[in-house]
Order: structure tokens, then sequence, then C-alpha cells
């Protein structure tokens, strides 16, 4: 982005020229946007849970009631209280990824390994029945172990979280093309085609009522997004309304003598 302004050069008070002068002022540019984004995520996504938390703050302040009831309010506040909290932390993750603050430690990642540790520290309730299919052979990337369990636990929450009827998620680890492959399947209240392709865009929920009385910040799939892309990875999602989703993860395997694994021609 560039400002430009004109001065004209006059000599014995006559015209000999212009002189135009570009700034490359991208930085200011991504400054000001960084900074009205940020007021018009105050405005409309902290407004709404902290006018709860003081609205039942206040009824519990000045009203008698049952304990039942005020029970009831405190859990009220907690929640909203939980979001806010979620929020800023997503909010924050975001922002400093999108600004390049955010530091990635790339190593040799080995992701079915990496998975598997995701699984074991996920609780998935009782209700769901988690499917392990495992067809990776080579399944070394280069990544931030780190940020790509988030990514992953990411992916096994969401697919919990929307699928409240219950059903199984099924966990794809596949090695093909030169791409590690790793699909979170459920078979929950699925997505409606015209909404799957905003969906990693910052605060974009799907907007019907099952998905707003499930909840969220709406800003899981941006980060994921933000982190696949930093690992020259692709996600994507392939869904139908009521039948399920499954969101697809593929990342650059790593080659065998970009590993330091010690092959018949390493050894001397
Ligand atoms: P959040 O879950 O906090 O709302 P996300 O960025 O993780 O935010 O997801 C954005 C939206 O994408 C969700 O609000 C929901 O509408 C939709 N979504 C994400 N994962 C799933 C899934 N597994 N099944 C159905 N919808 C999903």
């Amino acid at each position: 982005v560039f400002d430009v302004y004109a001065m004209s050069v006059y000599r014995d008070q006559e015209w000999t020229g212009t002189i135009f002068v570009h700034r490359d002022i991208t930085k200011d540019y991504e400054v000001d946007k960084m900074k009205s984004e940020l007021v018009s995520t105050v405005s409309h996504e902290l407004r709404t849970p902290l006018s709860s938390v003081l609205g039942f703050a206040e009824l519990l302040l000045t009203k008698e009631m049952k304990p039942e009831k005020q029970k009831r309010y405190i859990e009220t506040i907690h929640k909203e209280a939980k979001r806010l909290t979620n929020l800023i932390n997503d909010f924050l993750d975001l922002q400093r990824m999108e600004s390049g603050k955010q530091e990635y430690h790339m190593g040799e990642v080995k992701l079915d390994e990496l998975m598997m540790e995701v699984l074991e520290k996920t609780s998935i309730p009782s209700s769901h029945a988690l499917i392990l299919r495992d067809e990776m052979e080579n399944s070394i990337v280069k990544g931030d172990k780190e940020r790509l369990t988030q990514v992953m636990t990411n992916l096994l929450n969401n697919a919990v979280k929307f699928s409240p009827q219950g059903g199984d998620i099924t966990v794809r680890l596949q090695s093909i093309d030169g791409k590690a492959s790793v699909i979170v399947e459920d078979q929950g209240i699925g997505i409606p085609g015209e909404e799957v392709s905003n969906l990693f865009q910052k605060f974009k929920r799907v907007d019907n009522s099952e998905s707003r009385k499930i909840g969220g910040t709406g800003l899981g799939l941006a980060i994921c997004k933000e982190i696949v892309d930093k690992h020259a990875g692709d996600i994507f999602v392939k869904s139908e309304t009521g039948e399920g989703s499954a969101f697809h993860i593929e990342l650059p395997l790593m080659r065998e003598n970009q590993s330091h694994s010690i092959t018949g021609e390493d050894k001397i």
C-alpha cells in the first residue's frame, strides 16, 4: 500500500515540473486494520458474555432468591466468564500468529506418534466410539510438535462437540503422494455446503440453531489454518448436513534422506 503526494516545483515563478513522492505505508495500513479488527471484536464478541455476567451478578446482589436459583445464576456467570477467557486466549494466539510473532520450533515430527499422544490426552465421552485407522507408513513431517498437537486436539474436540447425539469418531492416518494425511471424521450435525468454504475465517460459525446452542468462539479453525499454512500444508473439510463432517489435514512428508535415519547409503 502506497500513499502518493505531488509537489510542484517553480523557478522564477515559473512552473518547472512536479515531484511525486511514493511512500510505502503497508505497515501502517496493517496496524490500522488490526486495530479496527480488535475494536469490532471487542464490541461484538466480548459484549454479549460480559453483559450476561453483569446482569446475573446484579440480580444476585439485589434480589432475594432461593439457593437453587442463586446456584444457577452463579453457574451462568462462571460459564460466560470461561467463554470470555477462551475467547481472549484464542484471539491473542491468533493475533500473535498473524503478526508473525509466534515462534515455530520446527523439527522432525512423527505424526502417528503425535496423534496417539493426542488421543490419550483427549477425553472422549462414553457417548462416542473412537476408531483409529492407522495406514501410515512414513509419517515424518517437518513441524512444530506443540502447534500440530494444538491442531489435532482442536479437530478432535470439535468432532465431539458437534456430534451431541454421539456416534463414531474415526481418525484416519495415511501417507499418499508424498503427503501425510490425517482425517478426523464424525457423525454429527454436519455443515451446510454454502458455509464450508468460509469456515476457516476468524469468527465464522455456522449460523443455525444447532451450532448456536453448542457455542464456541469461532476462532479454533482459523488458528488451525494459520498453523497448517505455516507447515506448507492443507486443511479442508468434507461434510454433509445431518450426516457428519470429515476434516482433512495434509502435510508434506520429509523425504527419507532428509530425516536422520541411517540408510544403507549413509553408512560408510
Ligand atoms: P468454535 O467451535 O469455537 O465455534 P471453530 O473455529 O472451531 O470455532 O469452528 C467454527 C465453526 O465451524 C463452528 O462454530 C461450527 O459451526 C463449525 N464446525 C467446526 N467443526 C465442526 C464439526 N466437526 N461438525 C460440524 N460443524 C463444525
